[in-house]
């Protein structure tokens, strides 16, 4: 491969800030425009100018490497998608306000590709007859659109990114867990090159349908994911992904239910204050549209409903929360005096902690009153069990049962056991060794890769700004000229000598720009080594220093080449 050409800062499109930009809320957005990597060009979409499109590239390549490692094959799928195969699976619909559609001259649908799961599927339907041309894993490195929400964390959440997708087809349940085996082995070591700290978590299937589910999990304080961690076992999970088991309790000796007056006591705070119990011996219930349908939600006095569960676990159904029209147009309904026992007409879900057997107070569906003694299942019946409520620091770990630990995460990865979703919504068969068709079984993976610079930056940045690992490095070296035409020279000099040796490098030759100024740019730009032409220049004596450490040390222009070059 031939050395990579010195890059000159005087030539270099991009250039430093000194102030955050305005709407910039992480770290990684401050500091990725502030060093001349990135540029806003809308809300969610970015341009990458020269040092942020090398760390992408990094970043490709390392994902590249070790994707062909467990023989995974590079293809390049349009972005640009028609309507058909999404109408099929459903997710034309279902992926809501996410997905950008569009139409062609001639009124046809189309959508920019969110995900690729319909394209690969009829890629292989195409391409695979027989159980010979399975197993096999394919994968790209292409551009997405997802039209988020909020995107308002920079590169983490953009509505246009990079990722790394792929997707294994198998003959039987087998081959998916060896392939989904090969992708968590080849994602631990991607990360692991990247130098990205990162836990595997249980992660729901969210809207990909489907089984087994893990996230990898950046740490970092902008991350917009929970994560709970036992300090006693092995248990880490998205909270999302957090479930209990039912357990019921016995509750012969429980007496009858009972109506109690609770004038004043509009708020669970005050009930539980005025009967002198704890908010978690209430039961709340929580009144939601579900696509229209009144749905109740009973969990402890003590938790909130976490919506973003609550939703997930009724998509694509739209969940809304009641108005004063619903109270009015149901007056069985009666505002803060809500109880399961005796609600007609009315789904009920509830928390496993109300598990059947256990008994609590909760509202008689009368004003100013409430029961007490309601046990579930005798009662009153729960339709079905949910795990929607907010997960909180110290809850038991379902595993083992020790407190858990709360921590803030960026979702670099995601690997999912997708099953035959898509193969049965798509007729993906081929032809069995019995000469029989089998429907194929799919895994679908991927990886952030313009997430991943940013998590690289939220992790490792310090107060100077940024500080890349090694390998992902826009540059192995940065050349600071500082001085006049005597040091410009050497570090010119210095930078073709070391390039010629196969080092990457950055040199800061800007004329009229002060040592000061080129010593703070350089640190945030956060290259991992840093060589100064400076004062003593004239005598061939440079500085080394080390970004992450601060570590400086004055050597010889040769001694410095040797050190950097490694030999
Ligand atoms: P999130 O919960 O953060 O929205 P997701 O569950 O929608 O992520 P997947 O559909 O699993 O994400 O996409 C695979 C990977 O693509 C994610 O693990 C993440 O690293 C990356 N990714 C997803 N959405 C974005 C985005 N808007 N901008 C940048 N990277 C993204
Ligand atoms: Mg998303």
């Amino acid at each position: 491969m031939a050395n990579a050409p010195v890059q000159r800062m005087s030539q270099l499109m991009a250039k430093t800030l000194r102030d955050d930009p305005a709407d910039a809320e992480v770290l990684s957005h401050k500091l990725l425009v502030r060093a001349g990597y990135v540029r806003r060009t809308a809300a969610g979409i970015w341009t990458w100018l020269p040092l942020g499109k090398k760390v992408l590239a990094n970043v490709e390549r390392i994902v590249r490497e070790e994707m062909d490692a467990i023989g995974a094959q590079e293809v390049l799928l349009p972005a640009l998608l028609p309507r058909e195969p999404y109408e099929a699976t459903g997710r034309w619909d279902e992926y809501g306000a996410e997905l950008f559609r569009l139409k062609d001259r001639k009124g046809g649908d189309y959508l920019l590709g969110p995900t690729h799961e319909e394209i690969f599927t009829l890629m292989v339907k195409d391409q695979a007859s027989s159980y010979k041309d399975l197993p096999v894993i394919l994968y790209q490195i292409q551009t997405k659109f997802r039209d988020e929400a909020r995107p308002r964390a920079g590169i983490l959440r953009g509505r246009e990114f990079l990722m790394k997708d792929s997707y294994s087809f198998d003959l039987e349940d087998e081959g998916l867990a060896r392939s989904y085996a090969l992708h968590r082995q080849a994602y631990q070591r991607i990360f692991e090159r990247l130098g990205l700290d990162h836990r595997i978590c249980a992660a729901t299937a969210g809207a990909m349908g489907g089984s087994r589910s893990e996230e990898f999990l950046a740490p970092a304080e902008a991350g917009e994911d929970t994560f709970a961690d036992c300090p006693n076992c092995d248990f880490a999970a998205n909270t999302e992904a957090i479930s209990y088991e039912l357990k019921p309790v016995d509750a012969t000796g429980v007496p009858a239910a009972e109506d109690i007056p609770t004038p004043d006591t509009p708020t669970i705070e005050t009930l539980a204050d005025s009967l002198g119990v704890p908010a978690s011996a209430t039961l709340k219930n929580l009144l939601v549209k579900v696509d229209g349908e009144i749905v109740a939600v009973g969990v402890p006095g003590d938790r909130e409903v976490d919506m973003g569960k609550l939703e997930a676990h009724f998509a694509p159904a739209v969940v809304e929360m009641v108005t004063e029209a619903d109270f009015i147009a149901r007056p069985d309904l009666v505002r803060g005096y809500v109880g399961p026992q005796g609600l007609d007409k009315v789904r009920y879900l509830a928390d496993p902690r109300v598990a059947p057997g256990t008994a609590w107070i909760t509202g008689a569906n009368k004003a100013d009153t409430h029961a007490k003694n309601v046990v579930a299942g005798r009662d009153f019946e729960v339709d079905a069990y949910v795990d929607v409520v907010v997960v909180q620091e110290g809850d038991p770990c379902p595993k083992c049962g020790t407190g858990l630990r709360l921590d803030r995460a960026i979702e670099i990865g995601h690997i999912f056991q997708l099953g035959r979703k898509y193969t049965d919504a798509l007729k993906l068969d081929v032809l069995g060794q019995n000469g029989k068709p089998v429907r194929v079984t799919m895994g679908s993976y991927g990886v952030g890769v313009s997430r991943a610079v940013a998590a690289l930056a939220e992790q490792t940045a310090d107060d100077k700004g940024l500080c890349w690992p090694a390998e992902v490095a826009p540059a192995d070296v940065h050349v600071v000229a500082a001085g006049k035409a005597l040091q410009t020279e050497l570090a010119l000099d210095v930078s073709e000598k070391l390039s010629a040796a196969g080092v990457r490098v950055l040199v800061d030759d800007r004329a009229g720009v002060s040592p000061g100024v080129k010593f703070t740019d350089s640190e945030l730009i956060g290259v991992p080594r840093i060589l100064v032409a400076g004062r003593r220049a004239g005598e061939g004596v440079v500085e080394l220093k080390d970004r992450r450490t601060g570590e400086r040390e004055e050597v010889t222009v040769d001694e410095a080449i040797t050190r950097l070059t490694g030999r």
